[in-house]
């Protein structure tokens, strides 16, 4: 039997080249985008973003505008073929893929069926969305903010811990991957790489939060995962095709 391998995706800034919940109100709404710059202190994040969709919505945007500006939304052809490539090749493996993101269900899938990627991910663990029939987009946390909330010390957000979000898929799936490999952006994409094995392996993208955090939290919180870095999908894709087979 080929050794099974799990790819854990991010979607902002990591299979995605810019980020959903800026990006629709960059394109639709620049004042609310600048809002949400003013407010993200004060406001929990999925909360500010299903806030700002209201006034979208009470303004006159519609559901046709937000889908079409996902649609445009920055998204490197090579990331389409690596992932594709990788899921195809069972030579070396057996691969599913995983994907974990603080931005929610709509964004995610409208951007994966334009890229005919709406197969690729065994499961999507994210902020659920549905449009509402009068066009609203309604958003929520994926942790309910009035029934119990993750016991994260890593410094998740409120709307969701992606380190226990990681533990439970494993959990489900009969934690039968013999190699995992994360490919992440975010600060809070260091909770889940800090549960991953020295036989894992973070795909880093440079200049942002988790590169900083890693550095700086790396050792003393004993990070065991080995790290490569990346800048552009192109590179991803390469590193993809240079996966050692699995000893
Ligand atoms: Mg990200
Ligand atoms: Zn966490």
């Amino acid at each position: 039997m080929a050794p099974k391998q799990l790819i854990v995706f991010d979607f902002d800034w990591s299979m995605a080249d810019q980020d959903t919940d800026r990006w629709i109100f960059e394109v639709l709404a620049p004042d609310l985008r600048r809002k949400m710059k003013d407010l993200k202190d004060e406001i929990q994040w999925t909360d500010l973003v299903a806030q700002s969709l209201r006034e979208l919505h009470g303004r006159g945007g519609t559901r046709q505008q937000i889908e079409d500006a996902l649609r445009i939304m920055p998204f490197h052809p090579a990331m389409v073929r690596g992932v594709t490539a990788l899921k195809a090749n069972t030579s070396k493996a057996d691969t599913s893929f995983l994907c974990l993101s603080n931005s929610n269900s709509v964004f995610i899938s409208t951007i994966l069926e334009d890229k005919n990627l709406q197969t690729l991910f065994t499961e999507i663990v994210t902020n659920p969305a549905e449009f509402q029939s009068d066009g609203l987009l309604k958003l929520r946390r994926r942790v309910d903010p009035d029934g119990p909330q993750h016991s994260c010390q890593i410094g998740c957000s409120p709307n969701m811990c992606k380190g226990e979000e990681l533990d439970a898929f494993l959990e489900r799936h009969g934690k039968a991957f013999d190699r995992i490999v994360y490919v992440g952006d975010g600060g809070n994409d260091f909770c889940p790489i800090l549960r991953m094995r020295s036989t894992d392996i973070v795909f880093c993208r440079n200049f942002r939060g988790l590169q900083k955090r890693i550095e700086q939290e790396g050792k003393s919180k004993g990070l065991k995962c080995q790290v490569q870095y990346w800048l552009g999908a192109w590179e991803v894709e390469q590193m993809f095709e240079n996966l050692t087979p699995i000893a």
